[in-house]
């Protein structure tokens, strides 16, 4: 088992922000990644909203985050919490790998995308079926695709694909978009993305791999067939929240805090996507890791 003052539980833009300022502070800490350190950051296309930079790469930005560790001495810790429990004033957190406990916790675990549900969607899931356009947007390369999403992850990720495949089918279920109008307009201008909408995927089309897709006119209920060889799904995410095995309050999945990031359970303090707020965004996120360290920092003064 490995002992410690605060864990932070994922290595995104808000843990490692925590991690920096838990570092700065003196304070000990381990910070763990089950996957990439950057989270989503590291598989989006681009972040023109943060800043300092005017449009940073998705890859170049995690890149960076992991510099500034190294830069510091800061050592991640690859593991996957299967389990958080508070047991009196410490907590246990069960991973793949090891145990670990600690007298703090910063859950920033972000959200996992959601996928459409539909039948059969399994047998395409790697043969089609993508969440995730700068891991597979080179197999499509000059290539029909189809991407389903009206939020600011779809639009980008659209735009990111432009320049790789030959034709890109945007479905959208309703007529207004979610995402940034500046990143729509740029759509617009693009001559190989068809938007498509207020249209729902109803079925796929394909024997052994995805050949195509079935949609629904939302309003006229008409179907149309389009021939695709890859879809790419941003339709939002859920909160990753399944590990934390005590009563905490959430609202829809993410955990409510208060102004320092404490949640209902003492000690254990919400950041980043995982976090019940407004806006989800690296420069939010950020804000949170910071928050949640100085919150921690204060609380150990007292004692
Ligand atoms: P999002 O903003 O929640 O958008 C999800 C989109 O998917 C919505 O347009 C929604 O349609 C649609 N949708 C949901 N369920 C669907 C279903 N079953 N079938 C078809 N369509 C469905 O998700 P996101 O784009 O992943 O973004 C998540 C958060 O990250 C947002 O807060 C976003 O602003 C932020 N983000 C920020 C940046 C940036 O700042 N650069 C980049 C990416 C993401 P409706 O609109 O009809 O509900």
């Amino acid at each position: 088992m490995r002992e410690t003052k605060v864990l932070i539980i994922g290595a995104g833009p808000s843990g490692i922000t925590a991690a920096i300022y838990l570092h700065r502070s003196n304070i000990p800490f381990i910070i763990l990644e089950k996957y990439i350190v950057g989270g989503k950051v590291a598989t989006t296309a681009y972040i023109e909203n943060y800043p300092g930079f005017n449009k940073a790469d998705g890859v170049e930005f995690a890149l960076k985050l992991q510099d500034q560790l190294s830069y510091n001495n800061i050592e991640i810790t690859y593991d996957e919490i299967i389990s958080l429990k508070k047991e009196d004033d410490y907590f246990l957190a069960e991973g793949n790998e090891e145990t670990y406990k600690a007298n703090y916790v910063i859950v920033a675990s972000g959200t996992e995308e959601q996928k459409l549900n539909l039948q059969d969607e399994q047998k395409y899931l790697a043969r089609g079926i993508s969440f995730c356009a700068i891991c597979d947007g080179a197999l499509y390369k000059n290539k029909e695709v189809a991407l389903v999403g009206g939020g600011n992850s779809a639009l980008e990720e659209a735009l990111y694909l432009s320049s790789i495949a030959k034709k890109i089918y945007l479905i959208h279920r309703r007529n207004e978009f979610r995402g940034d109008e500046l990143a729509l307009k740029e759509i617009k201008e693009k001559n190989n993305i068809e938007i498509l909408t207020p249209y729902i995927i109803s079925s796929y089309v394909g024997e052994k791999k995805l050949e195509g897709l079935i949609l629904e006119q939302v309003d006229s209920k008409k179907q149309k067939e389009i021939k695709v060889e890859g879809l790419f799904v941003y339709i939002g995410s859920q909160a990753k929240n399944d590990f934390i095995k005590e009563d905490i309050k959430m609202n829809k999945g993410y955990i409510v805090t208060n102004e320092y990031n404490e949640s209902s359970i003492k000690g254990l303090y919400a950041v980043g996507d995982i976090k019940d707020k407004v806006l989800r965004q690296v420069v939010t996120a950020t804000n949170d890791g910071a928050i949640a360290a100085i919150a921690i920092q204060r609380e150990l003064k007292k004692k």
